[in-house]
């Protein structure tokens, strides 16, 4: 297959910046770069957007982003010893790419943004769940992207897209189908990656609605669903008693059996218990 730009096979940047995979950092890297290049275009026409890449590691996907017309990648990475290889790509891509040092969940990268943004990461998947609920509940709709291109262990990314009545529905199913339309795109077995981690993963995309599906303010929303699908087994009436004394009523009030558990709720049913919860 054709080199998709003129910089060094990853293998060769690997051993030449001595990236060892770190466990602790979650260091699978994707060294295909025809594959990094198909998940990039799963994020969409970027010609005219900004990227926000996070964990870009030594740049397999951050290659893909760029060769497939990237307007502007800002790439934040926490290990610093990629940041040589980081600044190759920049050079080969001049003023297109930009790399700031840090970790994710501390750096706010928005003042290096201009609108439109796109998001893709291959993320650890526990630092990637956190960002995704952030990004899907900030108190104001639309957020500051667009799309969400991302990288899971396969289990998580069921949860993601997940229907009522499943066991993979949750508060990721919840949360991710209020505000997005979610689907995953690429399904990537162990191998793909260096070194192969245990289990499966896929890529999921999700495009931000211009409007929540059903109103709800994303705080009352977020804390219900945590609270119902944390005792998943209890009765609603048991599992969020909790939150307020007079929840049974409140849960008839939006039209929910106080018998019934959270797997068998909609997306609809949670959006009015929230609004029922948040008159007080
Ligand atoms: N994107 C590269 C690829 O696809 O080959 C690397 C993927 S690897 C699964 C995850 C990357 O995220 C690593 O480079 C790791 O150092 C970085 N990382 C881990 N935690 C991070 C954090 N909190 N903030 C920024 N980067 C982080």
């Amino acid at each position: 297959m054709a080199a998709i730009d003129n910089l060094p096979p990853l293998r060769e940047v690997i051993a030449e910046h001595g990236l060892s995979a770190r466990k602790s950092l979650g260091q699978n890297f994707l060294l295909d770069l025809n594959l990094t290049a198909k998940i990039a275009r799963q994020a969409g026409d970027l010609s005219n957007c900004d990227v926000l890449e996070i964990g870009p590691g030594p740049g397999g996907l951050t290659r893909g982003l760029l060769a497939e017309g990237a307007r502007h990648v800002l790439a934040i990475e926490k290990d610093n010893r990629c940041i040589p290889a980081l600044h190759e790509i920049s050079r080969a891509y001049p003023e297109r790419l930009t790399i700031v040092e840090g970790d994710a969940l501390k750096v706010d990268p928005l003042a290096l943004l201009n609108p439109p943004i796109r998001v893709a990461a291959n993320l650890p998947y526990n630092v990637g769940t956190e960002l995704l609920v952030r990004w899907l509940t900030p108190p104001d709709w639309p957020p500051f992207w667009s799309s969400l291109t991302l990288m899971f262990q396969k289990e998580v990314a069921e949860r993601i897209v997940a229907q009522p009545g499943s066991k993979a529905y949750g508060r990721l199913a919840v949360l991710a189908q209020w505000r997005a339309d979610a689907k995953i795109v690429i399904n990537l077995p162990p191998e793909a990656f260096s070194p192969p981690p245990k289990v499966s993963s896929a890529v999921v995309h999700l495009n931000a609605l211009t409007e929540p599906r059903f109103p709800a303010k994303a705080d009352i929303l977020s804390k219900t669903v945590a609270a119902a699908f944390n005792q998943r087994r209890k009765m609603l009436r048991a599992a969020l008693k909790g939150l307020l004394p007079d929840i049974e009523d409140r849960l008839i009030a939006a039209g929910l059996k106080p018998t019934d558990r959270a797997e068998q709720v909609s997306l609809e049913g949670f959006c009015a218990l929230a609004r029922e919860i948040e008159r007080g």
